[in-house]
């Protein structure tokens, strides 16, 4: 069977509902309503093509992040895409909370599949629709039967059980698994013969027809990793299931034609298959996008690197971002992190600027597994706190407390503006503190301002453990909230004299002997009574923020 009026007749009796009479079968239909796209000329094209199964992970916001940010520097457009051809695999109110999630880290598609959170509406947009695969079976099909046409695809009947068996005989025999060969018994039949296979009714998939395998390889080249040189392919791969839905082999190289993609960005696990793609793009007569191979997210483990597990990780799935409170900002700096080589140093050069002043480029991404490392996340979250105003802050608290805490949603919104001196402490100044990272993080480190949450946690300094109630009457007594920093200072120092402390710490090391302690050991006394904690931001700012009575009681409660 090779002659064109054979193949012909094949397409005739596989797609016998494909007659060109309307759209279906004439791929320069699909051609015409999906013109090239009018936008300047170096603009980037890319899509995120998830898999509707219901887990979010990280590396989903990092791909959409990646993807968007490419499109949007160059005035290009970022789609959403969503790769539903494995049925099985579906879970309702995937897509839906796949969207609400990236969109509440900040990143969001221009194009594709929309979700409206507050009517819980998916809508499509977009002239190069329909955006799910599902809904897409004519393109694919009409593609697949040009294949045949030109007697690149045939039909295959092989069982399961038969595939199976030429797997076993592969391995016992040593050689490379798959169907091609002689193993692709089903690729030149008679149309004769096709015909009674399939009046048999036998289930069956198209297949693509490789070259006879020669050993030969092909180069392509990788917007991150440049040049390579891969095996050609040789295995006659499955394009059309038997349930007449494309396997992603062709679901995404039909839609990265039609959608106009001009950058391919996706995981390396994918990058083995890449010869399969360059192959059915070279059959299909069209032009091959960039395609850019991203390297896998690592932790370490010990002192081992290894891949973030969804079993093992629980910073793996992207709702732990949400749930713990890191701001989205946060989030984002530190994906720049990991995602370009020179974003540390632009930062440093650029304190001040927002991230979208920053040119990302594939060339500066990784190309062997990045390290994602949640305390490296903890302080660039940190520096991006510092940017954000306290009352801006107080917010993003009070937002996360009313999903996941709901008692302290109920303490912290009785009095925002309290909240936001708390946030505020220490923040100004050349050296500002760096003591907030992320929502339940600063819920336990603000909690000693509020009484529902106060209690000492740490124990009294040694050299005072003794002196704690007198050192808290003399306190108690001397207090004045209305003393200014010198003053209330200077009586500390007046109270350490009287009870025999150093009113410096150089007098102490000077002549240990002659004290019990000196001034610090007397703050610590008053910080953990007032505070419960023996690090705190600066005390007499937490005095003013607490207030007169609160200040007393807490002293008061700790003189026994
Ligand atoms: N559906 C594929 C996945 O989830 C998409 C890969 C791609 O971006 O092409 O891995």
């Amino acid at each position: 069977m090779n002659s064109p009026k054979d193949f012909l007749q094949l397409t005739e009796l596989l797609f016998p509902e494909l007659d060109g009479s309307k759209s279906g079968g004439d791929p320069t239909y699909f051609e015409s309503i999906f013109p090239e796209r009018s936008l300047p000329e170096n603009a980037f094209v890319t899509r995120l093509g998830p898999s509707p199964t219901g887990f979010i992970h990280l590396g989903n916001l990092y791909m959409t992040f990646i993807n968007e940010k490419l499109a949007k520097q160059t005035n290009g457009i970022c789609l959403l895409r969503i790769e539903d051809t494995d049925r099985k695999r579906e879970v309702e109110g995937a897509v839906e909370s796949l969207i609400s999630q990236l969109v509440y880290f900040g990143v969001n598609f221009a194009e594709g599949v929309m979700y409206d959170e507050k009517t819980n509406a998916i809508s499509e947009k977009g002239n190069y629709g329909p955006y799910y695969q599902s809904a897409r079976e004519e393109i694919y099909k009409t593609f697949v039967k040009q294949l045949v046409l030109t007697g690149k695809a045939y039909p295959c009947f092989l069982t399961e059980e038969e595939i199976s068996a030429i797997r076993e005989t592969q391995e016992q025999e040593k050689l490379t698994p798959g169907i091609y060969g002689k193993w692709a018994k089903y690729r030149d039949r008679t149309v004769a013969e096709y015909e009674t296979l399939l009046s048999e009714k036998k289930p069956y998939v198209i297949r693509f027809r490789a070259d006879a395998p020669d050993g030969s390889q092909m180069e392509a080249m990788d917007g991150i990793r440049g040049k390579l040189t891969m095996p050609k392919n040789e295995m006659d791969v499955v394009i059309l299931k038997s349930d007449g839905l494309p396997t992603y082999h062709f679901a995404h190289v039909v839609d990265d034609h039609f959608m106009r993609t001009t950058h391919v960005i996706r995981g390396e696990e994918w990058l083995s298959s890449l010869p399969i793609h360059v192959a059915l793009f070279e059959a299909l007569a069209w032009k091959l996008p960039i395609y850019c191979h991203t390297t896998v997210l690592m932790k370490m483990d010990g002192d081992k690197k290894r891949k973030l597990s969804k079993r093992k990780d629980p910073e793996l799935s992207l709702s732990y971002y949400r749930q713990e409170g890191y701001h989205p900002q946060a989030i984002l700096e530190y994906l720049l992190t990991i995602i370009n080589s020179n974003f540390e140093e632009w930062r440093m050069e650029n304190p001040d600027a927002t991230i979208d002043n920053f040119q990302m480029t594939s060339e500066k991404m990784g190309t062997s597994g990045i390290l994602f490392d949640l305390e490296k996340l903890q302080d660039v979250s940190k520096d991006v706190l510092l940017s954000i105003p306290a009352s801006d802050l107080a917010t993003f608290l009070l937002d996360w407390a009313r999903l996941f805490d709901e008692e302290a949603y109920k303490v912290f919104s009785a009095d925002k503006r309290k909240l936001e001196q708390i946030l505020d402490i220490g923040r100004t100044g050349d050296k500002p503190r760096k003591d907030l990272a992320y929502a339940k993080q600063i819920r336990d480190f603000i909690s000693y301002f509020y009484d529902e949450f106060f209690v000492i946690e740490d124990a009294w300094p040694e050299n005072a453990t003794n002196d704690v109630s007198l050192l808290l009457k003399d306190y108690l007594e001397s207090f004045n909230l209305a003393d200014d920093r010198d003053v209330w200072f200077d009586k500390i120092r007046e109270i350490s004299i009287k009870n025999g402390y150093a009113a410096k710490p150089k007098d102490f090391k000077k002549n240990p002997d002659a004290f019990k302690g000196h001034v610090g050991d007397v703050s610590s006394v008053i910080r953990i009574a007032l505070v419960g904690r023996a690090s705190s931001p600066d005390l007499y700012e937490i005095q003013q923020i607490l207030g007169e009575e609160i200040t007393k009681t807490r002293i008061e409660r700790s003189i026994t």
